[in-house]
């Protein structure tokens, strides 16, 4: 026997005939004698359609209260399915995030999950029932409902596989796996049998919708095995596992993040400290800065530039506006209508010339660069936003023609 922890996204769960589906999925898995603890998220766009009702009440509504809005849409999943189940003569039955264990810290809207304390799952597993568990919520130290970010019921299913030693942790979803970039937008896009945590953290992180970022790491840290793979068409997905137990790919996927708006500071004082005080004052108000890139000075001045989440312009501005005077600087031009488009491969590290192919695909399809970024495993560029769906397309044919194996 093993026990089997799978998650399933809105889109599995959207209506009826596709709770159905679900349901047919996890009781043959039941039926081959494991134990199943689900994790389910809230049907199709409930999350957003919530956001909206809320928006008509209160635009500025509480974190606390949007928490209370949001955790419900699991609720509604989670008992639908179980209800489906039920009918179909198995026993189960569906918990919320705190009845499940989850206790989180107390930001509301981006809770983390702190510890997972798993004894009434435990509990209904022994008395052979199959568990669902709503996803992306659990409860803070004020008793309060919290949510984990959106995407966050992969994280709540890596939890529990992580907690209980689960011996597989599938992720159900809408697309067969991860695929070498968005199978919905690019159309040659291949899909990975395998990929390491790491390479699938940067695509996460990047903006590679298809896992959760948090869901990754905690995944690396813990060692669980992730399946990536459709509800509907039942076939082999994609794993995410450690990079030792697999051959290096050159370039693993590209990624692309809208969520991106560019700020400028012109006329910079040309001196020590300048950079470290305008980035202080930004940190300290928890504005995560993604780019820099700072310009040579000349004639005493230089201008620098850096990218931030389009939720933090207007604070970023606000606070920058009056600085600017301070330091000595001319004054500050934002973007809000660019792109960053990136690729990933582990395989970069040892081969030369990569960034090269990468701007060079860029050059080929007339596209600007505005700023570049890179690390061990990873190139970005920051582009505008109307160039991102050509310039993903480019970069992705040069690096995967239809001849080149894939996972070889
Ligand atoms: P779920 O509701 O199941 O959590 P999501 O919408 O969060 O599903 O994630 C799945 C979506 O991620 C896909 O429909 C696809 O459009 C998008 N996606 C973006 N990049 C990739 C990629 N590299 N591979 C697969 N899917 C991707
Ligand atoms: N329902 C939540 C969201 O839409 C959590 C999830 O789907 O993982 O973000
Ligand atoms: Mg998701």
């Amino acid at each position: 026997m093993s026990l089997i922890v799978q998650k399933f996204g809105g889109s599995s769960v959207a209506n009826a005939e596709r709770v159905f589906n679900v349901a047919d999925i996890i009781t043959k898995a039941y039926s081959q004698d494991n134990d199943i603890v689900v994790v389910v998220s809230a049907q199709g766009d409930t999350t957003d359609d919530l956001i909206a009702k809320a928006k008509e009440i209160n635009g500025d509504a509480s974190k606390r209260e949007m928490d209370m809005l949001l955790t419900a849409g699991e609720q509604i999943s989670a008992s639908l399915l179980a209800m489906a189940i039920e009918k179909m003569g198995y026993p189960v039955v569906s918990l919320l995030g705190w009845q499940a264990g989850f206790h989180t810290s107390s930001a509301y809207g981006s809770a983390r999950i702190k510890r997972v304390v798993p004894d009434r799952i435990k509990k209904e597993l022994d008395k052979k029932n199959i568990v669902i568990v709503t996803g992306f919520q659990g409860l803070n130290r004020y008793n309060d409902m919290t949510t984990l970010g959106r995407g966050g019921s992969d994280t709540s299913a890596v939890a529990i596989a992580a907690v209980m030693n689960a011996d597989l942790c599938q992720i159900f979803t809408d697309v067969e796996g991860v695929f070498t970039a968005d199978p919905r937008k690019v159309k040659n896009a291949r899909k990975l049998d395998v990929i390491s945590y790491d390479e699938m953290l940067e695509l996460a992180s990047l903006g590679a919708q298809v896992l959760n970022n948090r869901s990754v790491e905690m995944a690396k840290k813990y060692g669980i095995e992730l399946e990536v793979l459709s509800s509907m068409t039942r076939k082999p997905g994609t794993i995410v596992k450690e990079a030792k137990k697999m051959e290096k790919m050159l370039i693993s996927g590209i990624a692309r993040d809208d969520d991106v708006a560019r700020v400028s500071i012109i006329g910079v004082p040309d001196k020590p400290g300048l950079a470290f005080r305008i980035f202080s004052k930004l940190s300290a108000k928890n504005i995560n800065v993604d780019l820099i890139l700072q310009s040579v000075g000349r004639n005493g001045t230089k201008d620098i530039s850096f990218t931030i989440s389009q939720a933090n312009l207007k604070d970023t501005i606000e606070i920058l506006n009056p600085y600017v005077e301070l330091i000595g600087a001319t004054n500050v031009v934002y973007d809000d209508k660019v792109a960053k488009v990136s690729i990933v491969g582990a395989g970069m590290e040892t081969h030369p010339g990569i960034a090269a192919q990468m701007f060079e695909a860029l050059y080929e399809a007339d596209i600007n660069i505005q700023m570049i970024a890179t690390s061990e495993i990873k190139i970005s560029v920051l582009i505008k936003r109307d160039d991102a769906d050509k310039a993903v397309s480019a970069i992705h044919n040069k690096f995967f023609s239809e001849t080149e194996p894939i996972n070889p």
